[in-house]
């Protein structure tokens, strides 16, 4: 995109020609459309949780209910509400580390349990996936921030869960990689398109196809756990096929030290 504007050249009073100025604002038009973008994206995200807290509300206040009936309503606009805090959340996390505001509390932690607690929450939010842990190495400790990484296995986990509205297996297997420690999530969802495999980790970037419309998002989970997983030295790769399900991979440093699991301090060996 360029921005041309002509400016008249004076000496003194007397006009004698003219400078044609071309800017390339490309970056500046992206940033823009990006920003409305944003913000229509929140707006959508943030309206569809609160006419369903309003609707519901209304109904409750306006009718007389059955017990059942009003807990079930209950049940939607308490759901409906924990899925805005959970958008806000989200919004100032990605806020923040743009920003570099965020801070990391790294402490040599077992990468196991994180996990393991992580699977559990996520369990009880389905009854029609099954959940694995495949653990192949004993050496799985790493150097990180315990509550950030639990959320970059919370938000993998939710994804497979979310993309795979079959149901199926979803398998978390943790292995040696040279002298890194590797994550693979694997599930058996709807996959992902090659062509869209670039685009990921772009904040508010979400794959649009009829299949997908109606799961929910802000397409900010998965930027998000790019920030963290950077944070650590860590990187992340995709592997998915359309309609087998998707392969998503973190590698972390391994900690040349045993821990002691009960205060965390490194023991050198
Ligand atoms: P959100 O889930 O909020 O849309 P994410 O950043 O977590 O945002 O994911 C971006 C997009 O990547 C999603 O919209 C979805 O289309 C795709 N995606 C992420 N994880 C998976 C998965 N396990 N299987 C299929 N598609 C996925």
């Amino acid at each position: 995109v360029i921005h041309m504007y002509a400016e008249p050249l004076y000496r003194g009073t007397e006009r004698f020609g003219t400078v044609f100025v071309h800017r390339d604002i490309t970056k500046e038009f992206e940033v823009d459309q990006m920003k409305s973008e944003f913000v229509s994206t929140v707006s959508h995200e943030l309206r569809t949780p609160l006419s369903s807290v309003l609707g519901f509300t209304e109904l409750m206040l306006n009718k007389e209910l059955k017990p059942e009936r009003q807990r079930k309503y209950l049940t939607t606009i308490y759901q409906e509400a924990k899925r805005l805090t959970a958008l806000i959340n989200d919004f100032l996390d990605v806020q923040r580390m743009e920003s570099g505001r965020q801070t990391y509390d790294k402490k040599y932690e077992d990468i196991v349990p994180i996990i393991q607690n992580v699977i559990e929450t996520q369990k009880v939010n389905t009854t029609i996936h099954e959940f694995m842990i495949q653990k192949e190495t004993n050496r799985t400790i790493v150097l990180g921030d315990r509550d950030k990484l639990a959320q970059v296995f919370t938000n993998l986990l939710s994804n497979a869960v979310k993309y795979s509205p079959d149901g199926g297996k979803i398998t978390v297997r943790i292995y040696e990689q040279g002298d890194r420690l590797a994550i693979d999530v694997t599930d058996e969802g709807l996959g992902i398109p090659a062509e869209a495999i670039p685009h990921l980790f772009t904040k508010f970037y979400r794959v649009d196809n009829s299949d997908r419309r109606r799961i929910g998002g802000t397409g900010l989970g998965l930027a998000i756990v790019k920030e963290i997983v950077k944070a650590h030295d860590g990187e992340i790769a995709v592997t998915s096929e359309v309609k087998k399900g998707s392969t998503f991979t973190i590698s972390l440093p391994l900690v040349a030290v045993e821990t002691d699991p009960q205060n965390d301090v490194p023991i050198d060996k």
